[in-house]
């Protein structure tokens, strides 16, 4: 029987990672992925297809506004949706090959199969064709990750009333694409075909989009998608969906009691993800997986079986790619005596829109509900050359202060390449710098930067130099 000191169960982000940090602190790791590609759910069907579509839209979009910069374009333009999702598929295979090279070059074996436990230490992997092996591991990590969730009265048939793993490689760009729910992945998809040409609302039961970030990103996140033609039923509940041929009927009721009644050819249905862990026989190793169908993990990331750990979307906390990569470096070093930490207050959290949203630490109504007194800098992009000379001036950044002590507490932008301008937030509240700090860094002219500089100056007293 093979045996090992650390053995993986699942092949996201979390557990591709986690193996790789595992085998180069000396352990001999092996992983399980039930599917034959590796790389979970991010990399098959979530952060890189998804990001590939939003590319491939943006470069549509994008065309036209080429005459605005003098470019004429003659002749028909128009989208090739195969094309554009083969494109996509093949960005997928070279990504999940990239990660196959990594588990070789690190000496990590790879099981393909359902692993599922029979004891505390021996893990069972079941393979397609029904053989199975068992195998002996010290240490098991289990990064099963999650599912998309619905509604218990939606039938999701995976045809017109769909999950986000369909929606990566619809056979037609819809005419009228209906979404429920208005968080990231809702929008993300809602952009990409509404750029394509679809009709697209989305019904959120919260009373805003993007509800978890701060409340002045979503505010111009709205305004910014209205623009653009993405249409919006916030308060409103989702009661009813109901297919009957190509057509798919969603009824909502507002928060009166109204009801919305909105007929489109797909059903987006895009609720949140469930955390993963059918079939992994988690009871007979002795792990608890708490009412949300989470596994329980103490600060350690252990289990309720002490040789047992678990990270990323199986767990509490963001449901992100990078969170989970953090756990899983975090455990391999835990396991290898080492001492580190992560600070989830800095995991930062992006929307992929254009314009991007990104935020990190607390939004103005965490810190209004803990009642830190903190002053606020915001500056927009429209006010900064290099936004006006690529002509992206929506967006803003905002930069929440301590009011006594100028530290930085939370960091919201809205604009062109914000997913990227984040780093520069989370590096500065990493080292705990005050707003004064990030205002007095010389920033590049002319670059998208310079907004967080300027909302830094802002923040700090007020003293923006170009609004
Ligand atoms: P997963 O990536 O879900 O991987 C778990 C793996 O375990 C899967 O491969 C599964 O097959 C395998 N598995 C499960 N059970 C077993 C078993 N018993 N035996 C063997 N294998 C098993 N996050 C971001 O940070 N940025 C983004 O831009 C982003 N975009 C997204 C877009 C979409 C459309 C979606 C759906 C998600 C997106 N996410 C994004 C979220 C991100 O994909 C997840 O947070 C991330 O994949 C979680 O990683 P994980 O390692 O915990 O689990």
């Amino acid at each position: 029987m093979s045996q090992f000191d650390v053995t993986i169960i699942g092949s996201g982000p979390g557990g591709y990672v986690s193996a790789i940090r595992c085998a180069q602190l000396g352990f001999k790791t092996a992983i399980i992925e039930k599917y034959s590609t590796l790389g979970g759910t991010c990399l098959n069907v979530g952060c890189i297809p998804s990001k590939a579509m939003l590319a491939s839209s943006h470069h549509y979009e994008e065309l036209q506004h080429f005459a605005d910069h003098g470019i004429e374009v003659s002749g028909e333009v128009k989208v090739n949706l195969q094309k554009m999702i083969d494109r996509k598929q093949a960005v997928v295979d070279q990504t999940c090959g990239g990660v196959k090279f990594l588990m070789d070059k690190n000496k990590i074996e790879v099981f393909e199969g359902v692993g599922s436990f029979e004891s505390a230490t021996s893990i069972k992997i079941t393979k397609k064709d029904g053989s199975s092996e068992v195998i002996e591991s010290k240490h098991t990590i289990i990064a099963t990750g999650s599912k998309p969730s619905s509604l218990p009265f939606i039938s999701i048939d995976k045809e017109r009333v769909i999950t986000s793993t369909e929606a990566l490689k619809l056979p037609e760009v819809p005419k009228h694409l209906v979404i429920i729910g208005g968080g990231v992945i809702g929008i993300e998809l809602g952009q990409v075909y509404l750029r394509l040409g679809a009709q697209v609302s989305v019904v959120e039961y919260m009373d805003r989009i993007i509800p978890g970030m701060d409340g002045a990103l979503s505010k111009e996140l709205t305004k910014v998608l209205k623009k653009q033609g993405m249409k919006f039923y916030t308060s409103h509940k989702v009661k009813e969906v109901t297919r009957k041929g190509n057509a798919v009927t969603v009824k909502a009721d507002d928060a009166k009691g109204k009801e919305l009644v909105l007929e489109g050819d797909y059903c987006l249905v895009a609720v949140g993800r469930r955390p993963y862990t059918d079939g992994l026989n988690v009871e007979k190793a002795g792990v608890q997986v708490n009412e949300r169908g989470q596994v329980v993990v103490n600060d350690h990331l252990q289990t309720t079986a002490s040789n047992i750990y678990a990270i990323g979307d199986v767990i509490r906390g963001a449901m992100l790619a990078h969170k989970a990569e953090e756990e899983g470096v975090l455990v391999a070093e835990y396991l290898a005596g080492q001492k580190p930490h992560i600070d989830y207050n800095l995991i930062p959290g992006v929307v992929y829109t254009w314009p991007e949203v990104a935020a990190v630490g607390k939004t103005e109504e965490q810190l209004k509900a803990d009642g830190v007194q903190f002053k606020s800098g915001s500056f927009p992009f429209k006010a900064l050359g290099r936004a006006r000379a690529g002509g992206d001036i929506d967006g803003f950044v905002k930069i929440l202060a301590d009011a006594k002590t100028d530290e930085v507490l939370g960091v919201h932008m809205i604009g062109a390449r914000c997913a990227d301008l984040i780093a520069e937030a989370v590096t500065a509240m990493e080292f705990r710098a005050s707003a004064e700090d990030i205002s007095r860094m010389s920033h590049a002219h002319p670059t998208f930067a310079e907004a967080i500089k300027e909302a830094a100056l802002a923040a700090t007293d007020n003293r923006a130099l170009h609004v």
